[in-house]
């Protein structure tokens, strides 16, 4: 982990302004979301991107009830759905 040499406080409300520079470098606009991440004591913020629930991938993301899923594990699940209702 490197360190950036920024040092910001925290408001009363618990929030921290992510310097501009730094959000320019990493792509990271207004209202894009950012995951939080906690190892040992630090805090680590990294630029969302929904992954598939099942096999981790970021392309062809479909949301269903808040939960993300790819168009291959879809796929499967309706295969496999398909394979079930043979067997009934
Ligand atoms: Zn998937």
């Amino acid at each position: 982990m490197k360190s950036t040499g920024i040092v910001r406080k925290i408001d009363n409300l618990g929030r921290i302004v992510l310097p501009s520079e730094l959000r320019k470098k990493l792509n990271i606009e207004i209202k894009d979301a950012v995951e939080i991440y906690v190892s040992g004591d630090s805090i680590i913020l990294k630029k969302y991107f929904p992954a598939c629930v099942f096999c981790g991938e970021a392309n062809d993301i479909i949301s269903y009830r808040d939960k993300n899923i790819c168009s291959n594990c879809l796929k499967e699940i309706n295969d496999s759905d398909e394979e079930f209702i043979e067997t009934l």
